[in-house]
């Protein structure tokens, strides 16, 4: 689709070089001249746009699936929705690919062993081929029979080699660092419980709301073993942190913030309460928050306050309508993939440039917002 304007122009130079100088004079020749011109803007703006990120936040009803497709056309998907529904989620994540042009993930990141986030992957790994499945290690929690049904499966779909797995640590790289040639980077901020042990480039400043935070209580389950990854993208810095609880926020931002300032935050487990605490909040500072809700998960007011008291917060998405949320607790309309009424699976679209740059687009909405450099 976009390489059409590209070949487009130059066919149209090919014809034009047998003609002579007083054919240019003619009505046809200016239309062609037109044609020539519009076609050559057309490539001028398709080069640019070949340069982008692109991340769809696939609706898989209050579970993870977000899917980054770089210029050059790696992919990293964060996370594989439910299982069940006859594939709803897989099918979901495939049609994200699809509009992507692309016909395999070569990488997709398990933040953890719970079922809203690895329980497609078995139906994924049936309909798409993938690359490379990233991990915090082995499941930890071993009591709730959902995640051990969700580690079982995973362990079946390595046992039959649909994929290779890779198990990271924090401070290591993502491998699509080093296959990607067009400036994304991707570092794991936190895996299996633990975090960084120093800041990142740039980051490291005291964090003053750290005075003021509760002593969180330590979380017990899958959720802060969370692999969380900050995604850079020439000037852009997006953070996914999963599911990881406000206890393990403590430890990323204070005293010092470790993590620095955020131009993206992927609203961390689903807008739940137990996650984005008013410290994490302050620190990371986004422009904009994109929350990956379902009507009846996720969505808490009070965490909704949090998020748009922030200092830099120019807009806050949504996936899904809060029911909790109600009035006072739930965006504009024309930010929410999917209002109230029956689910239609409505996605949300992020188009990143290297020069910081960004546009969120609603599909359902028809609603496109463009942030600036800053
Ligand atoms: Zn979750």
């Amino acid at each position: 689709m976009l390489r059409m304007p590209r070949l487009f122009p130059s066919l149209l130079v090919a014809r034009s070089r047998t003609r002579t100088a007083a054919s240019w004079r003619t009505p046809i020749s200016c239309i062609i001249l037109a044609v020539l011109f519009l076609s050559s803007s057309g490539a001028a703006s398709s080069a640019a746009a070949q340069k982008a990120l692109h991340i769809f936040f696939v609706d898989v009803e209050g579970g993870q699936a977000t899917l980054f497709v770089t210029p050059a056309g790696q992919s990293l998907l964060i996370d594989t929705g439910w299982p069940g529904n006859d594939g709803r989620d897989a099918d979901r994540i495939v049609a994200a690919a699809k509009k992507a042009g692309i016909r395999k993930i070569d990488y997709v990141v398990i933040t953890h062993f719970h079922s809203d986030h690895v329980g497609g992957l078995p139906q994924l790994a049936a309909r798409i081929p993938i690359g490379t499945v990233i991990d915090h290690g082995d499941n930890r929690e071993s009591t709730d029979a959902p995640t051990v049904q969700g580690w079982q499966a995973y362990q079946e779909l390595l046992a039959a080699k649909k994929f290779k797995r890779l198990t990271v640590k924090p401070g290591d790289s993502l491998p699509i660092s080093s296959t990607s040639v067009d400036g994304l980077q991707a570092t794991a901020v936190s895996a299996d419980g633990a975090v960084i042990d120093h800041p990142l480039p740039g980051a490291g400043q005291e964090n003053a709301s750290c005075n003021n935070t509760e002593a969180y209580p330590a979380d017990q389950t899958e959720n802060v073993r969370s692999v969380g990854t900050l995604i850079t993208f020439g000037k852009l810095r997006i953070l996914d942190l999963g599911d990881l609880t406000r206890d393990k926020e403590t430890e990323l931002v204070c005293p010092r913030n470790k993590l620095g300032a955020i131009d993206i935050y992927i609203v961390s487990h689903h807008g739940w309460s137990q996650s984005s605490s008013p410290a994490l909040l302050n620190a990371i500072a986004p422009r904009v928050a994109i929350m990956d809700n379902g009507a009846n998960k996720g969505g808490t007011p009070s965490v909704w306050d949090i998020i748009e008291k922030s200092p830099r917060l120019e807009n806050l998405w949504q996936l899904h309508y809060s029911d909790e949320g109600g009035a006072a607790h739930n965006v504009a309309a024309e930010f929410i993939a999917n209002p109230e009424g029956p689910d239609a699976g409505n996605y949300l679209e992020l188009t990143a440039w290297p020069n910081g740059r960004f546009d969120v687009w609603n599909p359902r909405a028809a609603k496109r917002i463009h942030y600036p450099a800053r």
